[in-house]
């Protein structure tokens, strides 16, 4: 069982945390906010001083936090990360982040001799809690095949993607499909009311014909066809539009990045953003349809 520094005890990092600690690892916590800390003190965590007082002391450093800029401050700043670790320390973020920023500071860990990956999750607060997530991860294959026990502690499906910087290329890639193809199956929706189509048919129809896809049949946008998808519950979250606009949005800057145009994409990006501004932040992404129809 490993010593595992964890930083960013968040809404996902917690019970992240919470579930290393089930599994036997030796896990200490540090959050600037002191609420994750006594959660994880009170189930059996410890809790150190710094994000660097944590990786000076830990096999395994783990990061869960908000955006690049914090990944940033937390790896590169003045103690920060990777000046602190030990040679041979495994570096694990799971932030969900900027290709550029992932890929800068697995250059900055690998000269000083420590071994990072990207590992950007999906599934959600309910994933997290029940150990479920899946893991996109992006690194050298070593310490891909060093951080399984890991990972395996937290997820269900660990997927290598590639090298650094690829795990948060391969979600917001997969995000944008998801954002373009939520949009195209709720306009769908829409025009087929407009047209004194049933739901019902039209569901029947496009999920065997060639408009088949996820966002149709596994999380249909209009309540009914999917009893589970949040269009049945008044699209409570699942994935919050405020998430989706996130991932759009990192899409976006990596495309420009890039040199690419993304003009779906891009679209996508911008009718989140109307949505996410009509006090929409916190509802399911599904809830895109309500826009859509004007509501
Ligand atoms: P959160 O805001 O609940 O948690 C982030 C935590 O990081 C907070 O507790 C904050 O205090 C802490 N933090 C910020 N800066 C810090 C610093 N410098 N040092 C130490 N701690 C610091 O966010 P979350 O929902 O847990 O999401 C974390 C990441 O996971 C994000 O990148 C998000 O995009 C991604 N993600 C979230 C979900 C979700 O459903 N919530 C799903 C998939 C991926």
């Amino acid at each position: 069982m490993a010593r595992i520094g964890f930083v960013g005890l968040g809404n996902m990092g917690l019970p992240m945390a919470l579930n290393l600690i089930k599994a036997g690892h030796a896990v200490a916590g540090y959050d600037v906010s002191p609420a994750g800390l006594e959660k994880l003190k009170a189930s059996g965590g410890s809790t150190g001083k710094s994000a660097a007082d944590l990786a000076a002391n830990s096999e395994i450093v783990v990061t869960m936090l908000p955006a690049g800029k914090d990944v940033r401050a937390v790896y590169l700043g003045d103690g920060g990360i990777v000046a602190a670790a030990k040679p041979g320390t495994l570096l694990i973020d799971s932030s969900t982040i900027d290709v550029e920023s992932a890929r800068a500071v697995a250059e900055a860990a690998e000269k000083k001799g420590l071994e990072m990956l990207d590992a950007p999750v999906s599934g959600g607060v309910g994933g997290a809690q029940a150990g479920t997530l899946t893991f996109i991860v992006g690194g050298p294959e070593a310490a891909f095949a060093k951080a399984q026990p890991v990972l395996a502690a937290m997820g269900k499906n660990i997927v290598h993607a590639g090298g650094a910087g690829a795990g948060q290329a391969a979600k917001i890639c997969n995000n944008m499909i998801l954002g373009i193809s939520m949009i195209a199956v709720s306009e769908a929706f829409v025009l087929a009311e407009k047209l004194g189509l049933d739901k019902q048919k039209l569901f029947d129809i496009a999920s065997k014909a060639s408009g088949q896809c996820w966002s149709l049949t596994s999380y249909c946008p209009v309540p009914g066809p999917v009893p589970a998808s949040p269009a049945n519950r008044d699209y409570q979250a699942g994935f919050t539009a405020a998430m989706m606009l996130k991932d759009l949005r990192l899409a976006q800057d990596a495309a420009r990045a890039a040199g690419v145009t993304t003009p779906l994409g891009a679209e996508a990006a911008s009718l989140y953003g109307l949505y996410v501004g009509q006090g929409e932040a916190g509802r399911d992404f599904s809830g895109i349809i309500r826009f859509l129809r004007g509501i």
